[in-house]
């Protein structure tokens, strides 16, 4: 099995785990088991910290840690150039990362901020294509990209606001990352997560009430886990997909085809 994914000995950036429950982690997970070297990259020192932890307590052994905040063109930067020197090739990077101001995710969509949209944007959905041109010049064996989507960037889902504006983008940059990339045989797809109980979850007002009405009405009747994520994410990493560039993969219990 491990033969047909190639993965073994292939370096993999995973940007984006502040815990335990991060779906990051859950990649991670899935990724050391068929024997990915695996380079993590962390924003805030707190989470490099549970990261470090993380990674001793199931005796994983990363290749790097390093720091990257990508609201930062500098540190993407600086981020890349380390793992490149430490690593020589990069043949995949997860993009695990979102954020917003906890403002504009309360009251009405109207109400959101200039400054909060353009920060959700930036963060969220631009900070993939800056971090695809820092890893391109490493990628030169090609290699498979993947972002973390949410079905709130095709449907209007209430609670999610200025994220789900910001997934749109993410979704079509994909699209245009996949058509720049596709000649140098680096692959681009998101995977479209149905809900986590994650630390960004906890800033959507009424989570419980989107995993509720999964569990009841999505055709598998279940909430989907960070393993879930993980396995497809390796599955998106893997030579098993070499086909597939610039789509959108639902990993959701099958919910987004309910009316
Ligand atoms: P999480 O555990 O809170 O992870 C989010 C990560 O984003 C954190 O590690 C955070 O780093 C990082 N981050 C935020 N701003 C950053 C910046 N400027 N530079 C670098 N890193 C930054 O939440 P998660 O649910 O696993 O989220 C991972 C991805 O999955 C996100 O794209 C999210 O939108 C997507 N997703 C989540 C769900 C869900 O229900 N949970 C569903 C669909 C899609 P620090 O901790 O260091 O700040």
């Amino acid at each position: 099995m491990t033969d047909l994914l190639q993965l073994k000995d292939k370096t993999i950036v995973i940007m984006g785990i502040a815990n335990e429950r991060s779906i990051g982690w859950g990649v991670a997970q899935s990724l050391y088991k068929v024997g990915a070297k695996l380079v993590f990259t962390y924003r805030q020192e707190r989470s490099q910290k549970k990261l470090l932890k993380l990674l001793e307590k199931n005796e994983f052994e990363a290749e790097l840690v390093v720091e990257c905040d990508v609201n930062n063109d500098e540190s993407i930067s600086n981020a890349f150039k380390q793992i490149g020197e430490k690593v020589g090739t990069i043949h995949g990077v997860v993009h695990s990362i979102a954020f917003a101001h906890a403002a504009d995710l309360k009251g009405d969509f109207i109400n959101t901020s200039r400054e909060g949209y353009a920060f959700a944007q930036d963060t969220s959905a631009y900070s993939l294509i800056a971090v695809a041109r820092e890893a391109k010049p490493y990628m030169t064996e090609g290699g498979s990209i993947i972002g973390m989507s949410y079905l709130g960037a095709q449907r209007v889902i209430p609670e999610y606001k200025v994220m789900g504006i910001a997934k749109s983008a993410l979704e079509t940059t994909v699209k245009y990352l996949a058509s720049d990339l596709g000649p140098d045989n680096i692959r681009v797809n998101a995977i479209s997560a149905g809900p986590i109980r994650t630390l960004a979850a906890k800033g959507i007002p009424s989570f419980n009430d989107i995993l509720n009405e999964v569990k009841e009405t999505a055709p598998l009747r279940r909430n989907v886990t960070q393993e879930d994520v993980g396995d497809m994410t390796l599955a998106m990493m893997s030579h098993l997909s070499r086909g597939v560039t610039g789509e959108i993969i639902y990993v959701d219990s099958g919910y987004n085809i309910m009316a």
